[in-house]
């Protein structure tokens, strides 16, 4: 069985063949990170617009690489949001006019749902698959999100909390500017931190001792820009002094964000009686948060485990995995699926 999975929420267009809702013929995704780079954060027109150019050639692409046609596709399944509206609607559009042309299903994805399920897939150029563990919770951590997830037996997701402001991905991208380190910033912190002391300075971690499994990201990122105030090393003239602590900014930053994550994963792992803890979502490659919540997740006697980076970002394969999972359980989408820029999460996505 061949699932076409179709993700253009945001600034990667990725088409992707699936067997079997687990097996990956072909991922080919285009990322725009470097066009919408010098914007310091993704362009809504822009994004749509690459979106109309690349998507059929990058279809075409997918089917090539796959060695099948588009007739021997079963499925289409496609992101319907969340996500920005423009793009999305470039997606379902043409996964509609498939949907039609070939008379196949269509099913419309939650976009959340994708990156909790890219952990299922057997990792690219490989054959065997993770089982599922259920009962799991799921932490999707990326640029526009900060959500747990309860996996419940079956596959079914329910959502258990999320941030209430600023993405975690999101936090790490505002700070990273604001210390002239550029976009994305993730990436660019992780390194720093390496050599870095998280205690050098005392960032707030903000709602950790609520009882909710709620975030907030915003404060964190005040708290940085006042210390830099504080210190005077928003003056370009002393540059040379801020870089010298950029590490010690860095780690002590990134140990605020890592530990709220943590904490409230275990949280809700206790919460729901859980096995297994995933992760997903591009905060995922984070190199302190896999380390500490795999030390916490063993410590409380769970395991933990996360999808290659090529299946943390967006990509059109979690798409169909998620898809799949929906069809299989009967769900069915219309020639009238709409985009949802925030839709609700369905029982079956
Ligand atoms: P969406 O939020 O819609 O799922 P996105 O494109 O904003 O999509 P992703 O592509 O999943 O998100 O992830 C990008 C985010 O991940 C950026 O905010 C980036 O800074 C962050 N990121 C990437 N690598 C790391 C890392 N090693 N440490 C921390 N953050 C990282
Ligand atoms: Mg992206
Ligand atoms: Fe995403």
């Amino acid at each position: 069985h061949l699932t076409l999975g179709i993700e253009t929420s945001c600034d990667e267009t990725s088409f992707a063949v699936v067997a079997g809702g687990r097996r990956i013929l072909a991922n080919v995704v285009l990322s725009q990170t470097g066009e919408h780079r010098r914007y310091g954060g993704v362009v809504p027109e822009l994004a749509s617009r690459r979106h109309v150019t690349n998507a059929v050639p990058l279809l075409q692409a997918a089917l090539a690489e796959a060695g099948i046609g588009l007739g021997d596709l079963d499925l289409i399944a496609v992101t319907r949001g969340p996500g920005l509206v423009g793009a999305l609607l470039v997606g379902v559009s043409l996964a509609k006019a498939l949907a039609w042309a070939l008379d196949k299903p269509l099913v419309g994805v939650h976009h959340l749902a994708g990156h909790v399920y890219a952990n299922f897939l057997a990792p690219p150029g490989g054959d065997t698959a993770p089982e599922p563990r259920y009962p799991a919770v799921t932490l999707v951590v990326s640029g526009g999100h900060t959500d747990l997830f309860h996996l419940e037996a079956g596959g079914g997701l329910r959502w258990l909390g999320g941030t209430r402001d600023d993405a975690a991905g999101e936090a790490f991208d505002k700070v990273a500017r604001e210390l002239g380190l550029g976009y994305p910033g993730g990436p660019v912190i992780d390194r720093l931190a390496a050599q870095g002391d998280p205690g050098a300075f005392a960032f707030p971690r903000a709602m950790l001792d609520d009882d909710t499994l709620d975030f907030s990201f915003s404060g964190l990122k005040t708290a940085v820009l006042y210390e830099l105030e504080r210190r005077g090393w928003r003056d370009p003239d002393r540059r040379a002094e801020l870089e010298a602590h950029l590490p010690d900014l860095a780690a002590s930053f990134q140990q605020a964000v890592v530990d709220v994550l943590v904490a409230k994963t275990l949280r809700a792992a206790r919460q729901v009686g859980a096995r297994q803890i995933y992760l997903a979502g591009g905060v995922a490659a984070n190199r302190r948060l896999r380390h500490d919540l795999g030390v916490a997740a063993a410590a409380a006697g769970l395991d933990l485990a996360y999808p290659p980076p090529v299946l943390c970002t967006d990509n059109g394969a979690m798409i169909a995995a998620a898809g799949f999972a929906a069809w299989q359980r009967g769900r069915r989408d219309g020639l009238d699926l709409d985009v949802d820029p925030d839709p609700p999460l369905d029982e079956w996505f």
